[in-house]
């Protein structure tokens, strides 16, 4: 063995860091994040909307002020924003897959969209065009890097008859996805990707938002962070909800909405659900406070004061939103999938909501997270026996039997969201084949070791947008070896047939 003294100093330096990494560990999780917070909330997007909710005639009309800096290194002449009501305004464009139709829109077709009646800065209106689900607005001069600007966007928006995310059915209305929000400009530049049919095709930055919305009082809103003020003006109500550091807003309103609520570690949990559904809703409530406890100790504490489950006509599952998942009606009953849902759903709050991603670019790496995640729920509360059967059941066996059934090579669990043609491969791929991957990955290293490296990964990139590259790091530091070949080769890009797990 050669060491030389150069080398000793660095062997130092690394210790030093080492050392200070392991301390970083210990530190208690919710200082962490309160800094963590302070410093993003500087400099991160605020979003103050106020609208109308109009149920007769499913519209939503407002105005939207918003207040972004430049944390770029580069001045910006242009802001794009995402508008994807608008892929709700024609059959061809409809963010369905083709053969799920009937059930996206059981009523038949009718076109949702966003019209955006003017944009203004601090001196005057502004220029804009709209493209599909983009908005870009030219400013009137360069924004100058840690310079920051105000603009107020009116618009009007239709919600479609659509059991997905944006529209309404014949008990919820699905407002997801709804409002003008920044696209986000990393190293490749603005994001401006379109609404894919697959996958949940969304990636943003953490921002505060506070929202008014006036509905008939008759109605009932679920919504993302927590009601601040509630106030009855004649026929309506004006509700207001506040957010902590968020990277979206959503809300269902309901005019037959009953609700069941309690506190698990200083949080408030409620359930949002159907009268005839009451006993699962109140089910709902218990799964929802068992995930938040049980992902507050194991991975971190959940930071927002409010987690709210609303059930919703929503034909495609469940949906994560920060602090709002919504749960399709369907799964109110005796099955086990109610549970699964809402606990899957909820670990997103970890991996999608707190540590973000480029979920158009890298959607593995919350679904797989979040999959794995949701096994270890069902591992840690009622046992391994049904951890193992959970996992074997809605995992582990559903994905074998794809791959026998498929005819060609599986492909590879890292790729982007236009790689993949139905939700069915989406599935069986991104969630089933990368959480047999993270359940491999954590037997080769070790459970407690698989622990910090998560614990780890969550703690660098709590209100941030996380990649696959630091996924890899936090293995590396948590077990102190080199995993990066592994990770992409044996697990992330390879092509083979799982092998049978021994
Ligand atoms: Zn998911």
């Amino acid at each position: 063995m050669h060491v030389n003294k150069k080398r000793l100093g660095i062997a130092a330096i690394i210790l030093i860091l080492l050392v200070a990494t392991y301390y970083g560990f210990l530190r208690e999780p919710s200082d962490f994040e309160e800094s963590a917070a302070r410093r993003i909330a500087k400099d991160c997007p605020r979003y103050i909307i106020d609208v109308d909710f109009d149920p007769d005639e499913k519209r939503i009309e407002g105005t939207q002020e918003v207040i972004i800096k430049n944390t770029e290194m580069v001045e910006l002449t242009e802001l794009y924003f995402h508008l994807y009501p608008n892929a709700f305004k024609t059959p061809d464009a409809a963010p369905f897959p083709k053969t799920e139709f009937a059930s996206a829109y059981p009523d038949g077709f009718s076109p949702g969209y966003i019209n955006i009646k003017k944009v203004t800065g601090v001196s005057g209106p502004l220029e804009y065009e709209v493209e599909d689900t983009i908005l870009k607005v030219v400013l009137d001069k360069p924004l100058k890097p840690q310079q920051q600007i105000k603009l107020t966007l009116e618009f009007t928006e239709v919600i479609p008859p659509s059991y997905g995310r944006f529209g309404y059915g014949q008990n919820t209305y699905n407002i997801a996805n709804w409002y003008p929000i920044l696209a986000v400009y990393d190293e490749n530049g603005w994001n401006k990707d379109p609404y894919y049919a697959v996958g949940d095709p969304f990636y943003s930055d953490v921002g505060l938002y506070e929202v008014k919305i006036k509905a008939p009082k008759e109605y009932t809103i679920a919504a993302g962070g927590s009601l601040s003020d509630k106030k009855q003006d004649g026929a309506y109500n004006i509700w207001t909800f506040k957010t902590g550091l968020v990277r979206d807003f959503a809300w269902v309103a309901g005019s037959k909405f009953q609700t069941a609520s309690d506190m698990v570690d200083g949080v408030k949990i409620t359930s949002f659900y159907m009268k005839e559904d009451a006993v699962y809703g109140k089910k709902a409530l218990e799964y929802a406070k068992k995930a938040i406890k049980f992902y507050s100790e194991y991975f971190a504490k959940y930071p927002y004061k409010e987690y709210t489950v609303a059930a919703s006509d929503f034909y495609i599952g469940g949906m994560e939103y920060p602090n709002l998942v919504m749960i399709g009606r369907q799964f109110y009953n005796d099955g086990d999938l109610l549970e699964y849902v809402v606990v899957h759903e909820t670990a997103h709050q970890w991996w999608y909501g707190l540590v973000g991603n480029n979920e158009v670019k890298e959607p593995w790496l919350d679904e797989a997270l979040t999959e794995y995640s949701t096994v270890l729920y069902y591992e840690n509360v009622y046992g391994r026996k049904t951890g193992q059967r959970i996992y074997e059941d809605f995992i582990y066996n559903p994905y074998r039997f794809y791959e026998q059934s498929l005819g060609r090579l599986p492909g590879p669990v890292l790729r982007p969201l236009e790689e993949f043609s139905t939700w069915g491969e989406y599935d069986a791929i991104v969630y089933s084949r990368g959480a047999i991957m993270l359940k491999q990955l954590e037997s080769s290293i070790g459970k407690e070791k698989f622990r910090e490296a998560l614990r780890f990964y969550f703690r660098q990139n709590i209100y941030k947008n996380a990649t696959t590259a630091d996924f890899i790091k936090a293995v590396n530091k948590a077990t102190g070896a080199d995993w990066t070949d592994y990770i992409y080769n044996k697990m992330l890009k390879n092509t083979q047939p799982l092998q049978k797990a021994a």
